[in-house]
């Protein structure tokens, strides 16, 4: 017998699938990487924003040093912009890490954490990567025969699934690859009858896409809720994908457990100081929001034309189903990489019938709307 190295839990998980770099997909199909247009991790098809840009090149000056542990300037910019005191912030290295680092800090070995079937794919790995049980509740039914993906989270079935173990839920909203929203009040009725002993990380990733009547106030319940952690992050509406920044908002009891944990140098001098002026960037961040509705009504007006199935979307992405085989996903996946377009494919997800398409600019949807047609035609 050779050495079985690691817990068998770590053994058993099935890494993350990351989007496909533009660089790999030209050299795999021999393209021109002026020609890929990439719309497969949900990034600001904008990029940075200028301010940011010019923060970072000041930044730079003083890369020979640590970064500021504390992130002082950073955490005092988000005190002020979302109106908590600054020991209610913790910062990740993207929001990735605040979710691993919710699910080490909360939950032991012999617990359970509990999320959505067809929710975001770190919430299985951070409950995997410390070995706790799983929780997978499917979303909401129907009896109409459609997809059940539909119809997002399914907040009463998840509050029946909290056992004597569980000590953590994760709820995305909007949830990815999915885009479902749940409104405010629903959330917060929810929040209302989870008990005190179980922790909520309510991921809103995408919630500076939200149209005004969509907004709810959750950094304002998370006075009213110790057991309340709000994670966002820098890497979608604010541009900053590659710099890896994200934070939480929560009482300082959760906030203090999770700093016991965080590496002192998760988020970097660069991406502070990025940070810092993206936060304050208004102009960039409705620049976003605005380019972001236009594409989203672009292509569901595509997805209509060319009669295929798509789930609403309150996020910068769509979920778009593709055929009715379960081989259709990887099949016109595969014709859309070799036309240079790269989206994403959840198949890991348990969703082999559908792709997600980030929105893009203009000139980036039109490509992939023709290429899209192409693909199906064949
Ligand atoms: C993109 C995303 C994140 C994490 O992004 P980071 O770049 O790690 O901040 C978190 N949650 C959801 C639902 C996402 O889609």
């Amino acid at each position: 017998m050779t050495t079985q190295y690691g817990p068998s839990y770590v053994r058993a998980i099935a890494p993350y699938v990351a989007g496909k770099p533009i660089s790999e997909v030209a050299r795999e199909f021999g393209l021109d990487e002026a020609h890929i247009v990439k719309l497969a991790s949900n990034e600001n098809p904008l990029g940075m924003p200028e301010s940011a840009k010019a923060a970072m090149a000041q930044a730079a000056a003083d890369l020979g040093r640590y970064p500021d542990a504390n992130a002082f300037e950073l955490k005092v910019a988000l005190s002020e912009h979302y109106g908590v005191p600054a020991d209610w912030i913790t910062l990740g290295n993207g929001s990735n890490d605040i979710l691993e680092l919710a699910a080490h800090a909360l939950v032991e070995k012999s617990q359970a954490i509990v999320y959505s079937q067809y929710s975001f794919a770190v919430y299985a790995l951070a409950t995997q990567g410390i070995g706790a049980r799983a929780i997978v509740v499917p979303p909401k039914g129907t009896s109409s025969g459609a997809p059940a993906v539909k119809h997002g989270h399914d907040l009463d079935a998840m509050l029946k699934a909290i056992d004597a173990d569980t000590r953590l839920m994760f709820v995305a909203n909007p949830n990815n690859p999915t885009g479902t929203f749940i409104e405010g009040p629903a959330l917060e009725a929810f929040l209302e009858k989870v008990p005190k002993s179980v922790a909520v990380v309510l991921d809103e990733a995408y919630t500076e896409y939200l149209a005004a009547d969509k907004r709810y106030d959750s950094i304002a319940w998370t006075r009213r809720y110790p057991n309340l952690l709000v994670s966002r992050t820098f890497s979608k509406a604010f541009g900053l994908a590659g710099l890896r920044v994200g934070f939480a908002i929560a009482q300082p009891e959760l906030i203090d457990l999770l700093n016991r944990l965080r590496q002192p140098f998760n988020v970097n001098t660069l991406a502070q100081a990025a940070a810092v002026a993206a936060l304050n960037d208004r102009a960039f961040l409705e620049k976003s929001a605005a380019l972001n509705a236009a594409g989203y009504r672009r292509l569901t007006e595509a997805f209509e034309k060319l009669d295929l199935e798509y789930v609403p979307s309150y996020g910068n992405f769509v979920l778009v189903r593709v055929g009715n085989d379960d081989g259709a996903g990887a099949r016109v996946n595969l014709a859309l990489l070799k036309q240079g377009v790269i989206v994403r494919p959840v198949g890991n997800y348990g969703l082999p019938q559908w792709l997600r398409v980030t929105i893009g600019l203009p000139e980036e949807n039109e490509a992939f709307i023709a290429a899209l047609e192409k693909a199906l035609a064949a």
